[in-house]
């Protein structure tokens, strides 16, 4: 997905973007979560004073493994992007978070994987009510439950626990 800065400055108009990203599996290193499909990207690009600014969305379907039940779910992600670009250094090194490129036809790919990527959560989860998996037994308690005990003892208090018993 390309834009071309010099294009859009003089088109005086926002352009919209819309398509997949082709690219390899963005996400590596996570073996707890997959693509199960393209990053579909939704985005507006408009030029002010020098600089390109691409704003929207991307969404795609995530395979996840549950961090607490290790469920497998599948979960349409959506992240928010804005990248800005810019030919003039002057005006990069003013703003760091202003990208500033070389030519003026850019590859946004690049920069959209990397924006996806860094708001994949740290730790997929199935859903905010996952119980997960029982401590004692293993069970996974969003299906099943157990009669285990669990005590919750706070490590600074466990000490205290010996002393009153
Ligand atoms: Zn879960
Ligand atoms: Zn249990």
């Amino acid at each position: 997905m390309n834009i071309n800065l010099r294009e859009l400055a003089a088109r005086g108009a926002p352009i919209e973007l819309r398509g997949s990203l082709v690219m390899e599996d963005p996400v590596t290193g996570r073996n707890d979560i997959r693509m199960a499909g393209p990053i579909e990207a939704n985005l507006t690009a408009r030029s002010d004073s020098g600089t390109a600014i691409v704003t929207g969305t991307l969404t795609a379907e995530l395979e996840l493994v549950c961090s607490k039940c290790l469920r497998k779910v599948t979960e349409k992600a959506e992240f928010s992007v804005t990248e800005m670009f810019t030919m003039q250094r002057g005006i990069a090194e003013r703003d760091e978070d202003i990208h500033h490129v070389p030519d003026e036809v850019v590859d946004l790919t690049p920069y959209l994987r990397e924006a996806f990527v860094v708001q994949l959560p740290m730790a997929a989860v199935c859903g905010d009510a996952c119980k997960g998996l029982c401590p004692v037994c293993g069970k996974d308690r969003n299906a099943e439950t157990c009669d285990c005990v669990q005590e919750r003892i706070d490590p600074r208090l466990a000490g205290l626990k010996d002393f009153f018993s």
